[in-house]
């Protein structure tokens, strides 16, 4: 067994690993080495520990002797996040402990009348959905990592996802929170309710902190019925501003049985059709713009699918949409999906890329997209940009993939300059450099340059308030000096 270095006392890791037991540690280098490296490979950190808690009590002994000897500690879920957050030792100069929820999976209750479900923040967002639809409830949150990411890290993150226009962020998800603070208490909001106006909502500090503020041991979430009818259509369009148009348009129609309307650049599409096996592309229409949208109720499939027939009837009569397939099974629907959420790992085989995770105004997504590819052009003329996203949400993944036969070191060499050309731009259209993956470590120098000195101030107040010693995530959200 090779051990990882580490300059903490002996004394005090015999302890931590004693609060777990044999079986909630790890320190050899192999074992650690899955939770070293960022989805992407973007960075590789380094710990001499994962401590990997049985349960909220032991979660709490482990902080509580963090902090008496202040030691660092990163939390981690899935390890899914893009942008660094859950990485140890990035640029800390003291070792930092990994904090795993990964044990901590159990249904702590279920109310089907109360249309909630408590769970433990180990557990994977897939297996939430399934318990869920088990007693034919449903839980909206859907992203591509589903099966991998923790409802303990997509609460840290405010995850977004697919489904956002009908349902919300996971801000909109959480009613209550169980949070061990950085001193080692437990804060114990675990409430069911949808109306509590007792003060400050303290769990709202906790949603999107990013492990900086707290380390979440389980949430109380929302649920909703099951949807008796799904409609999912797949369309070609000629440039964004007809997906904005059609988004508008199929909006005002369906009102809130729009669940999700993603948009799709071809050359995404050519990257899934390419590098993700068993994936087409469901039009043989080219090169377009592509819309996924989805549509649930609680209507007979008869009456949803004969609106949406009409519908779309209307688009193509009036050449807004130019081609365009429903899906008649649900084997097809997983298709159009696989198809969607395949793009990112499509991208990551296809090599280098330069992600952006924007958010502006629907309306003014098609001035940005001209605005910024017109910019990148000509700052790197021939990169190719894969845009994709959230068109619904105002959030695009506006991606860049190199010039074919520029070198990955190369090409990654532009980042920094194209980073603050995108950011800039969004935010100069009073949009957001970072709509769903939050700041980790990747975003720590934007925050700063992009956010108001009056918000720095708020949220550096905040950090000090709920953890003094500076021993969560230290150098994630905001930077150490911070
Ligand atoms: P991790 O990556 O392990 O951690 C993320 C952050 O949360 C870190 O800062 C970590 O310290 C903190 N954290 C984790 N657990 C806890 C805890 N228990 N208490 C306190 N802090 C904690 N994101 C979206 O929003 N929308 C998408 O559509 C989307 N699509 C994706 C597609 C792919 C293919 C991939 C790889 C990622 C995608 N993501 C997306 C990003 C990622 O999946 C989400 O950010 C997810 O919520 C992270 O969950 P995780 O459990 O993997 O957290």
């Amino acid at each position: 067994m090779k051990e990882t270095s580490s300059t903490i006392d002996a004394g005090i890791i015999t302890a931590l690993k004693a609060v777990v037991g044999d079986t909630g540690w790890k320190s050899d280098a192999d074992d650690l080495e899955p939770h070293l490296t960022e989805w992407r490979g973007l960075y590789t950190g380094s710990s001499p520990l994962l401590l990997a808690p049985a349960n909220a009590v032991e979660a709490a002994e482990i902080i509580r002797l963090c902090a008496e000897h202040s030691l660092a500690i990163v939390p981690q879920g899935g390890n899914s996040g893009l942008t660094g957050g859950a990485i140890p030792g990035l640029d800390s100069e003291r070792p930092e402990i990994l904090l795993s929820a990964s044990r901590m999976r159990q249904v702590r209750a279920i109310d089907t009348d109360n249309f909630t479900i408590t769970v433990e923040a180990g557990m994977v967002l897939a297996d939430v959905q399934s318990i869920a639809a088990e007693h034919d409830l449903y839980f909206p949150l859907s992203l591509a990592a589903e099966g991998s990411c923790q409802i303990g890290g997509n609460i840290s993150t405010n995850a977004g996802g697919t489904n956002v226009l009908r349902y919300g962020n996971t801000r909109d998800l959480v009613l209550g929170l169980e949070v061990v603070l950085a001193d080692g208490s437990l804060y114990e909001g675990l409430r069911g309710l949808r109306k509590d106006n007792t003060g400050y909502d303290l769990k709202q500090l906790f949603i999107g902190a990013e492990g900086t503020l707290g380390f979440i041991t389980a949430a109380t979430l929302k649920l909703f019925p099951q949807p008796q009818s799904v409609a999912t259509a797949w369309l070609a369009v000629s440039d964004p501003a007809d997906a904005v148009q059609l988004y508008g348009e199929s909006r005002r129609l369906m009102g809130d049985e729009m669940v999700a309307f993603e948009l799709m650049g071809q050359l995404a599409i050519d990257m899934v059709v390419e590098h993700i096996p068993g994936c087409r592309n469901p039009l043989d229409t080219g090169p377009v713009w592509h819309v996924l949208a989805e549509y649930s109720s609680a209507r007979a499939q008869v009456d949803l699918d004969e609106q949406l027939t009409a519908f779309l009837g209307n688009c193509l009569d009036s050449q807004l949409v130019s081609d365009g397939v429903l899906a008649t099974s649900e084997s097809q629907r997983e298709a159009f999906w696989r198809v969607r959420h395949g793009i990112s790992e499509a991208q990551k085989k296809a090599g280098a890329s330069i992600k952006h995770d924007v958010a502006v105004p629907v309306s003014t997504m098609p001035e940005f997209l001209l605005a910024a590819d017109k910019l990148i052009a000509a700052a790197l003329p021939g990169v190719r940009p894969v845009s994709f996203g959230h068109l619904g949400d105002g959030n695009l993944h506006y991606n860049l993939s190199p010039p074919v036969d520029m070198a990955a070191e190369v090409f990654l060499s532009h980042g920094p300059a194209l980073n603050t050309l995108i950011h800039t731009l969004a935010n100069d259209m009073g949009g957001s450099f970072s709509a769903e993956h939050g700041i980790g470590y990747l975003k720590v120098g934007e925050l700063a340059r992009l956010k108001s000195p009056v918000a720095m101030t708020l949220m550096r107040q905040v950090k000090g308030a709920l953890d003094p010693q500076g021993i969560m995530n230290p150098g994630k959200v905001l930077n150490s000096a911070g």
